[in-house]
């Protein structure tokens, strides 16, 4: 039944859809077809003097035209580098020779070095770098942005007397907010400072009449717009001092050498035509329209969200928002399970989920800043993909409220029980949870937890009966019942305690914060299992059996593709464990073989199922990047359970190898 809807369903759900495209976009085909014909048919160096030479020259003549009627430049100059970080340096580069040679004549040229505070970090960090090198000794100095986003321009009517050289964006890249640039030039009257404007995030989507302005520089980036990467552009003024920053054989008319990238030109080519010949991008009406079901559809999914910009005054093509009580990572893992590319904040510090300095600027709460996720799209978006990105949006929604993460009551959804784990900056919190009685206990609960665990106990009907904290001391020992075990206190010499949950004379697991494990000899037995409460100690749980015999983990714990289809050849009863949390193996697509859901915060609780199995089926283990399935695997390995694996790449790398594996 290939027609059949299901089927045609489940293929439009596995179609990634990619909504980062301020971060880079794809390649539009008429450019992949220009790079080609370049590389292929018009190959030739355009500096040389033959008929080949000549063809390449004019093709790269033919693009640099077309920029110049797109971007309006005027009598101003427009040079082909690799890209925006390159063409910032040399805007920077040039306006601080300049300003040099200036200070040399004894000409007053300004102390300052202004910049927006939301510029990509490229700006400070070209202008921190030259400033040095130069010897020039100017202060840099960050230009505020409102609430809104935009330059505050009585702050630079205040600097512009001291400005020596004045750095602004046209968009910003993490917000979409649309710099009031009319506004910038009419506070510049009178100065004499240099300006540049960063308008990588605007071309295509703003209007640019760059030679009817005061702006000196303007880089541009080709893989903003759908032109592969290490292409750019930058545009100089007529007049404008310029310092070339690569010097050699001339090219460009000797303002930056080397020979061009031609396929990277050609494909830029093609995209500059589609935008001046029309009919391959969306019209503005259509994005405003996008943004609108994007962000209705958003709203249905996360009661609560904000926005972190306003509409009227951000490209179309942007969202950034916060949703309270969930963090940038568990937006972003539930998307990207939905296979929904987004970002937190900005790319470059997505892996480092810092706040974002952006937002920081904007003066927006911390926990706004802290977890904003950004969703762009280009202006090559089609309603279909939309449509799609909607329908996924509303999937994550429920997927989050079903896991119990936005304090909405479940229904339906599985009940979590036993023991849960629950980390924040490398500490754990432990949650033992009596499925029967819906009675919870917390160890080593933490303040900030404190809102994430009331919704997860209220979503489930779950009660908290007791916060326990290994902290606390006291001498002997103290027992309860809880459920169909009893829970001890053992005091450690240490002055703190670990708590035993007991299953008749039996230690099942051994809650011990921060003890070291010399603390725990005697207390507990040796293959109670251990559960720390920091991650360096163990990210998951061990026992004082597998700590004495150390590290066993060996060289095959990770799988790739190939090893993996060995693996299930030779092993056909070999299980594939899916660690990822529950929210995003409700939010991924169907398809591939069978997995049993065991998320990673989960996992003592399957352990002692796992170790008390007379065939110890492989075990392999996955999850979205390989990660969390190295410490599942590690963690079993070390526990004696030789055969569990790890997928490596986890879903990203490997989701072909999953489903082939059905
Ligand atoms: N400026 C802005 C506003 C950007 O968004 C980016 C890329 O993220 C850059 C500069 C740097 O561009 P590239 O990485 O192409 O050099």
């Amino acid at each position: 039944m290939p027609d059949s809807p299901l089927i045609r369903k489940l293929l439009s759900m596995s179609k990634e859809i990619y909504l980062d495209g301020n971060a880079t976009t794809c390649v539009l085909p008429a450019a992949i077809d220009a790079a080609v014909q370049a590389m292929r048919d018009c190959f030739g160096n355009p500096s040389s003097t033959h008929a080949t030479g000549l063809k390449a020259k004019a093709m790269m003549d033919t693009v640099r035209q077309r920029a110049r009627r797109l971007l309006g430049v005027g009598a101003g100059r427009i040079m082909f580098n690799s890209g925006a970080t390159e063409g910032i340096q040399t805007a920077v580069l040039s306006a601080l020779c300049e300003l040099r040679e200036r200070r040399e004549r004894g000409e007053a040229i300004g102390s300052l070095l202004v910049y927006g505070a939301t510029e990509h970090k490229a700006v400070p960090e070209a202008l921190a770098h030259w400033n040095r090198l130069l010897g020039l000794d100017l202060e840099l100095k960050k230009l505020p942005v409102d609430g809104d986003g935009r330059h505050d321009l009585a702050a630079l009517r205040a600097l512009a007397p001291q400005a020596a050289f004045v750095c602004t964006m046209a968009a910003n890249n993490e917000t979409g907010v649309v710099s009031d640039l009319a506004g910038i030039s009419a506070t510049l009257v009178g100065s004499k400072a240099l300006w540049m404007v960063d308008c990588v995030q605007g071309l295509g989507k703003l209007p640019l009449d760059l030679g009817n302005t005061r702006i000196d520089y303007a880089p541009f980036s080709g893989h903003k717009l759908y032109a592969p990467k290490g292409i750019g552009m930058l545009y100089v003024r007529e007049g404008a001092p310029y310092t070339p920053l690569v010097m050699g054989g001339g090219q460009e008319a000797g303002l930056r050498s080397g020979t061009e990238n031609m396929a990277g030109i050609a494909a830029l080519g093609a995209v500059l035509a589609a935008l001046e010949e029309g009919g391959t991008f969306r019209s503005p009406v259509e994005l405003h329209g996008f943004r609108e079901k994007l962000a209705g559809s958003l709203r249905a999914a996360f009661p609560g969200i904000v926005f972190n910009a306003p509409f009227d005054k951000a490209l179309p093509t942007t969202l950034n928002f916060s949703v309270p009580g969930l963090s940038s990572k568990e937006l972003l893992d539930v998307f990207d399970a939905a296979n929904v590319r987004v970002s937190a904040g900005s790319a470059c510090s997505a892996a480092k989920a810092a706040p974002s300095y952006v937002l920081d600027a904007m003066g927006l709460p911390a926990w706004r800043s802290s977890s904003a996720v950004r969703m762009s799209f280009g202006p090559l978006a089609s309603e279909e993909i939309i449509n799609e990105a909607c329908a996924r949006i509303e999937r994550c929604g429920k997927a989050l409220r079903d896991a119990g993460l936005m304090d909405t009551p479940v229904s339906g959804a599985v009940v979590p029980e036993g023991v849960l784990q629950l980390s924040l900056a490398g500490n754990h919190t432990w949650l033992l949870l009596d499925e029967p009685s819906r009675q919870c206990i917390a160890i080593d609960h933490q303040a900030e937890l404190a809102e994430r665990i009331d919704s997860l106990l209220r979503s489930h009907g779950y009660q908290l009966a007791a916060r326990l904290s290994t902290r606390d001391g006291g001498a002997g020992t103290d027992s309860f019942a809880f459920g169909a075990h009893t829970l001890r206190r053992v005091a450690l010499d240490s002055g703190r305690s670990a708590y035993l949950l007991c299953r008749g004379d039996k230690v099942e697991y051994a809650f011990t914060g921060l003890a070291a494990l010399s603390d725990l000899a005697g207390k507990v037995p040796a293959d109670a299992l251990v559960c720390p409460g920091r991650e360096e100690m163990n990210a998951c749980c061990t026992s004082l059996r597998a700590e004495a015999q150390g590290s066993v983990a060996g060289t095959d714990l990770n799988l790739d593709s190939i090893a993996l289809a060995r693996l299930l050849q030779a092993h056909p009863q070999a299980v594939l464990v899916d660690v990822r949390e529950s929210y995003e193996q409700a939010a991924c697509i169907p398809g591939g073989r069978a997995a049993e859901s065991v998320p990673l915060s989960r996992l003592a609780a399957f352990v002692p199922g796992w170790l008390e199995a007379v065939d110890q089926q492989p075990l392999v283990f996955f999850c979205r990047s390989g990660n969390r399935s190295a410490k599942a695997a590690q963690c079993l390995r070390r526990l004696g359970y030789r055969n569990a694996y790890s997928l490596a790449g986890g879903v990203a790398l490997a989701s072909p190898a999953l489903a082939l594996a059905a």
